[in-house]
């Protein structure tokens, strides 16, 4: 079977490149590999009556399927080149965003119209942050929420399924070179095409280094992001999050020097699970929807580790922290901040008497058992930095749920076209290493799908 382009995975890098080939070359045969489900069969087992825990599914509907990692997400679509994502190293700071804007417009388009762009262009909290050690990044928020998002990749498949072949539960096992282009084998059979896109995010990490060995593409990395999740009652954080939605903020601890920043901010959402490779971590998310909100608000304090020779392994670091927290919970482990503070376990009823209810029904104990003591001492600088533009972010009930880890794959080396050293064969979104992000990674998908159509 030929194609013109094929896509491995259907996640928003693969979504949206399949979707830019299909607006500016409709006669091209494309074909979009996918290891998991299509969107509609996506579901955690995870119910929180029967299932309480990660049962290890063959394919994780958390981060895999139509949708990719972001299907359930939060729907932020992060418009600025501050974070995210450093896609603009490669195409330039003004395409970047355009891309990223274009992105939005389709979103608009395909069920989000209505949905708030929030911005941080002229706010006040700027001022506030910097008169407290805190700098607050520029950017424009696009909240879609977990349930429009969802809405919003319904109607993409909707109008991908028939211009599209998708091939779903159908993990790519290799990728060669072959006459005339490249030759992707699966379990069910091989495949050729002239153009090949790999887009297989951060569940696709450990394949895309194989592929990377084989083919022979240089790669580095020599970074992780470590910490835990913060959930407060959401007046809190409401004077923020009203007017921003999100706001990342970063603080450079005295002491060692290392940045601390808050991320994925959920305005009354929900903490949950997250398997990466059998590692059970923790994340948020929040809907649009007010019936489905909580009293609490979330966000991650995530301390940037890198790492330098001879040490290359920076995500096998972060594992190793993430394991000793599920080995000693039995998975995610939720602590006070005032039992932290006085050095003491939290147990089930010192969560209990708390006047905050989690959302996220993790194993009480203790966090200085788990996290270094340069990432600990990170978090507990940054919660009373942020005490003093959030007063109550300090209080004793504040949950700390670990730990949070953001895995960064390897950057792969790829030219100002994200092509590699193979004619025709590209590599986007989060697997590249290069994006790290709805946005960035949609806008990689749409900026290769052109380069290939202008062929
Ligand atoms: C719970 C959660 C919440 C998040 N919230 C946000 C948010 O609000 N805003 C934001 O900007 N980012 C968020 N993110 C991150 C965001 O989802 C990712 O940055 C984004 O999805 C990356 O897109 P991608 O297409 O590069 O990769 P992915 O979305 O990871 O998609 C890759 C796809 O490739 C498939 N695949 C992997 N290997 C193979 C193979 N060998 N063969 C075939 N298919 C393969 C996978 O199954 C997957 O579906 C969140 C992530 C999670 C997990």
């Amino acid at each position: 079977m030929f194609f013109d382009v094929i896509i491995v995975g259907a996640g928003p890098g693969g979504i949206f490149s399949a979707y830019e080939l299909t607006q500016r070359r409709p006669d091209l045969k494309v074909a979009v590999f996918e290891a998991g489900h299509p969107l509609a069969k996506r579901k955690c087992p995870i119910d929180g009556d029967k299932i309480k825990a990660c049962i290890g599914c063959k394919s994780c509907s958390i981060m895999s399927g139509f949708g990719g990692a972001g299907a359930f997400s939060d729907g932020k679509y992060n418009i600025t080149n501050d974070f995210g994502g450093t896609l603009y190293e490669y195409i330039g700071k003004t395409k970047a965003l355009e891309l990223m804007r274009y992105v939005d417009d389709i979103n608009m388009a395909y069920g989000g119209e209505g949905t708030k762009l929030y911005s941080t262009a002229g706010t006040k909290f700027k001022k506030l942050c910097m008169q407290n050690d805190l700098y607050l990044l520029e950017a424009s928020v696009r909240h879609l929420g977990t349930d429009i998002n969802y809405v919003v990749l319904e109607n993409l498949y909707t109008y991908l399924k028939d211009k599209v072949t998708f091939f779903f539960n159908t993990p790519v096992d290799e990728v060669a070179v072959c006459e005339g282009g490249y030759k992707v084998i699966c379990k069910t059979g091989e495949f050729t095409c002239k153009n090949c896109i790999i887009s297989v995010g951060r569940s696709g990490s450990k394949w895309m280094e194989t592929v990377c060995k084989i083919m022979d593409i240089p790669t580095k990395s020599n970074r992780v992001d470590i910490g835990v999740r913060v959930e407060l009652p959401a007046e809190i954080f409401s004077h923020l999050t009203d007017e921003l939605y999100e706001s990342k903020i970063v603080y450079r601890t005295p002491k060692y020097g290392d940045k601390v920043r808050t991320f994925c901010m959920n305005p009354r959402g929900a903490v949950v699970n997250e398997n990466t490779n059998g590692i059970i971590t923790v994340n948020g998310h929040s809907y649009a929807d007010p019936e489905k909100q909580t009293e609490n608000t979330n966000f991650a304090l995530l301390v940037a580790k890198h790492f330098s020779e001879p040490f290359k392994d920076s995500n096998g670091y972060g594992e190793s922290i993430a394991r000793l927290s599920n080995m000693l919970g039995g998975g995610v482990i939720v602590q006070r901040f005032g039992d932290l503070i006085r050095g003491q376990r939290s147990t089930p009823s010192r969560i209990e008497e708390a006047f905050l209810t989690p959302t996220l029904n993790a194993t009480p104990g203790d966090l200085s058992l788990v996290l270094t003591k340069r990432i600990l001492d990170g978090i507990i600088e940054m919660i009373y930095a942020l005490d003093k533009v959030a007063p109550g972010t300090a209080n004793d009930d504040t949950l700390l749920y670990g730990v949070e880890v953001k895995f960064y794959n390897m950057e792969v080396a790829v030219d100002q076209r994200l092509e590699t050293k193979h004619k025709g064969l590209y590599v986007i979104g989060d697997g590249s290493g290069i994006t790290h992000s709805l946005s960035h990674a949609s806008a990689s998908g749409v900026f290769v799908a052109r380069n290939i159509a202008e062929e």
